[in-house]
C-alpha cells in the first residue's frame, strides 16, 4: 500500500535525522504529507451511523428533534465518535424556543497552515414527526464518515478541516444562523468554501448541485461529468437549509442533495432511473423516513463524492 510505505519511509528518515544530529531542533512529531489518494467511503460503514441514528429515534418517542433528549443523544453518538478519532470537539449552545440546543463543532488538529479553512457540514436534527434518517442522516453518516477517514489516514491537509453538525436547522437554520453571527469577522473570512448536505441518499433519487458559488459548484460538476452522472442544480433548496447563513455573508458554498418532496419528472426518470410521477423522497418528514427509506447506491455515490471534495478542496491543494 502506498500510503503505509511512504510514512514508513518518512519516518525512517526523520529517525536517521535525530541519530546524527541529537535533539538539536528536531522534533518527534510525524511529518505532514497531503493524505493519500481520494477515498472510497464504505457504504456499509455510513449505513452503520444511520441504524445508530434510527436506535437512538426508537429510544426517544419516535425523533430526534430540537430541544428532545433524542437530539441530544445524537449530538453524544458523533461527538464520541470524533473525540475517539482525535479531533477537538465542542458545543456551541444556543436557545430557540425556550430549549436549549447546540451545535457540534469539530477541528482536525493537524495541517492547515495556510491559515484557511474548509467547513463542511449537516443538520443533526429532525423534525418532530420523523427520526430523519434520509433528512439528515444521510449527510450526517457521509461527513462524519469523511472526518473519520481523515482521522485515519492521520492527514496533515493543506487547509484546516473543519466539520459542523448543526441544531435546529428544521426550524428556519436556527443553529448554523447562530454560528455565523457569532463568529468574529477575521474567523468568517478564512472559511474558503463552506460545503452544506442536506438528504443525500433520497430513495427516488435525482442528483442536484448548489449553483451560488460556480467556483465550488465546478469542483461537485467534475465529480458528476467523470461519472457519467447528469445533474441538475439545487434549486429546490433554496433558502431551505444551513448554507443560506454562510451565503448571506459572501462565503462561498457548495453541496448535493438528492431531492424531497419534489415530483420526479418523465424526463429526470430517464435520465437518472427512479420512478416519474412520484415524490424522491415520499417519506420526507414522515414516521418511515428509516434506513430503509435510504438507496444505499445514491448514498454511496454521494458519500464519495463528498470526500472528493474534502480532499480537492481542503486536503490536498
Ligand atoms: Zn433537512
Amino acid at each position: 500500500m502506498p500510503f503505509t510505505t511512504s510514512r514508513s519511509a518518512v519516518v525512517a528518515a526523520s529517525t536517521l535525522s535525530v541519530l546524527l544530529l541529537g535533539t538539536a531542533g528536531v522534533h518527534a512529531e510525524e511529518p505532514a504529507h497531503a493524505g493519500g489518494a481520494t477515498p472510497d467511503i464504505s457504504v456499509a460503514e455510513v449505513m452503520r451511523h444511520l441504524d445508530a441514528l434510527q436506535r437512538i429515534s426508537d429510544a426517544h418517542n419516535g425523533n430526534r428533534a430540537h430541544g428532545t433528549a433524542g437530539y441530544q443523544a445524537s449530538v453524544d453518538y458523533v461527538r464520541e465518535k470524533l473525540d475517539a478519532a482525535g479531533y477537538r470537539t465542542s458545543l456551541q449552545e444556543f436557545e430557540f424556543g425556550g430549549k436549549k440546543s447546540w451545535n457540534l463543532i469539530a477541528d482536525w488538529p493537524r495541517g492547515g497552515k495556510s491559515g484557511k479553512v474548509l467547513m463542511v457540514g449537516a443538520h443533526l436534527d429532525s423534525v418532530d414527526t420523523s427520526p430523519g434518517i434520509n433528512d439528515n442522516g444521510s449527510s450526517v453518516g457521509a461527513i462524519l464518515e469523511t472526518a473519520l477517514t481523515v482521522s485515519a489516514r492521520k492527514a496533515s491537509p493543506s487547509q484546516h478541516l473543519r466539520f459542523a453538525f448543526w441544531g435546529t436547522e428544521e426550524e428556519t437554520y436556527i443553529g448554523s444562523t447562530h454560528y455565523v453571527n457569532t463568529l468574529p469577522p477575521a474567523e468568517l473570512s478564512r472559511i474558503t468554501a463552506y460545503l452544506n448536505f442536506d438528504m443525500i441518499g433520497s430513495p427516488n433519487a435525482g442528483y442536484f448541485v448548489y449553483d451560488q458559488s460556480p467556483e465550488v459548484a465546478r469542483h461537485f460538476q467534475g465529480y458528476f461529468d467523470a461519472k457519467g452522472i447528469p445533474t441538475e442544480p439545487a434549486t429546490a433548496l433554496n433558502g431551505r437549509s444551513d448554507h443560506e447563513p454562510f451565503l448571506a455573508k459572501g462565503v462561498p458554498v457548495g453541496g448535493i442533495f438528492t431531492g424531497s418532496a419534489e415530483i420526479k419528472t418523465p424526463e429526470q426518470a430517464a435520465k437518472w432511473g427512479g420512478t416519474a410521477g412520484e415524490a424522491m423522497d415520499k417519506c420526507y418528514h414522515q414516521a418511515c423516513d428509516t434506513p430503509a427509506n435510504i438507496d444505499k447506491h445514491t448514498l454511496d455515490v454521494n458519500a464519495d463524492a463528498i470526500a472528493a471534495m474534502v480532499w480537492k478542496l481542503g486536503v490536498r491543494k
